[in-house]
């Protein structure tokens, strides 16, 4: 990459560690087998998947019967949704959700409702939280499932997954919640979570490849019809490099998350202090305990399309704004918290080799 550019957008997207890289290269080369032959190179193949298992659900202190690998967070958000659904949904058809989800949330309970799910998209509030209140409310109609996300992409807010899982439990629910952009960032309680997805590109490593755990007992209707793999939960031939490379950045995220945390809290506190000595940009969430890498700036008088524009050769940043059938339409998440500064909002996110200097140049460079 251009040395001039500054990369400001790891919740987009992360650089692969060599580490990682270098794990997953002979699957790419001459370790090719599937890992459903019996030969040799099929062999070689399983017990590649099998040890990249071992290293996540060591490390996540899970059964590795609770694993399903899958193409990222995208398809493990569908599978647990759709599928918890389709084998529950004679026992209860509710789902409580809140409408600062990813879309991969939104768009799958949009397509439940089309199929006979009643969904209840819970409002925020100005500081993108769950309003407790309003998910007691909701929980009293006899809940199916709960999915609320911890760290939201936009803005990094953290919402108290213990608490609402707790809730969903004593309303007889079971508790999902996309832990995309926390998962190997920060510490997280997974005590209440029956299911959860992660993906491998957010934690420094392939794209294409994730994963989804679900709690023993729970059961899913497979949405991928075919082969055994995954016990015939998710059929398809396993997707060996990719699969090798997600154990390999599970394990090193987890491993340097105190070190890596540290590092990013420091920088961020850093321009946060800076960010305050300017008086036209504002915090959106301000009030929320937030992810350390993720900030959504709220520049007054600055569109945030044309600012990205002025940027766009020196930083790679985002916008709230999603493109839909050539029309920008203003982030959902930043309407659903009444952000005042909707249209001139902008995500910066950070990494560990991330500096205080590139920062300022930012500042330097919104404020020209
Ligand atoms: N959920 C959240 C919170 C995300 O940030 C993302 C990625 O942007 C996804 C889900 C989708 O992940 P994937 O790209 O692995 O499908």
């Amino acid at each position: 990459m251009n040395k001039e550019f500054t990369y400001l957008d790891y919740a987009a997207t992360t650089p692969i560690l060599p580490e990682v890289l270098s794990e997953m290269l002979p699957y790419l080369s001459d370790n090719y087998g599937n890992a459903s032959s019996r030969h040799s190179f099929g062999m070689l193949a399983k017990k590649a998947i099998n040890l990249s298992k071992e290293r996540i659900c060591t490390t996540l202190k899970w059964d590795t019967e609770e694993l399903i690998f899958t193409s990222g967070s995208t398809e493990a958000i569908n599978l647990a949704l759709k599928g918890f659904y389709l084998a529950n949904s004679s026992f209860r058809n509710h789902i409580i959700t809140i409408k600062t989800e990813h879309k991969a949330v939104l768009e799958t309970c949009k397509w439940l409702e089309s199929i006979g799910a009643t969904v209840t998209y819970l409002n925020v509030d100005r500081n993108g939280l769950v309003i407790k209140g309003e998910l007691e409310k909701a929980l009293k109609e006899s809940p199916l499932l709960v999915a609320i996300m911890h760290a939201n992409n936009e803005t990094g807010v953290l919402q108290d997954i213990v608490e609402i899982g707790k809730m969903a439990h004593e309303n007889g629910a079971k508790f999902f919640s996309d832990v995309t952009q926390s998962f190997g960032k920060l510490d997280i309680n997974l005590d209440q979570i029956d299911m959860l997805c992660f993906s491998g590109h957010k934690i420094f490593g392939p794209k294409g490849v994730g994963g989804l755990f679900v709690k023993k007992g729970i059961t899913l209707t497979p949405l991928m019809h075919g082969g055994q793999q995954h016990n015939g939960l998710r059929a398809g031939t396993y997707n060996v490099p990719g699969i090798v490379g997600l154990g390999k950045a599970t394990e090193l995220a987890f491993n340097r998350l105190i070190q890596n945390l540290e590092v990013v809290e420091n920088t961020m506190k850093t321009f946060i202090d800076k960010i305050n000595e300017i008086p036209s940009i504002h915090i959106n969430a301000l009030k929320a305990p937030r992810l350390p890498h993720i900030i959504n700036l709220g520049i007054e008088g600055q569109d945030s399309e044309k600012l990205l524009e002025r940027l766009d050769n020196e930083f790679a940043l985002a916008s709230g704004s999603a493109c839909n059938a050539q029309i920008m339409e203003p982030s959902h998440v930043l309407k659903a918290m009444r952000s005042p500064w909707i249209e001139e909002s902008i995500r910066v996110s950070i990494g560990p080799s991330t500096s205080i200097a590139e920062l300022d140049q930012l500042l330097v460079r919104i404020q020209e």
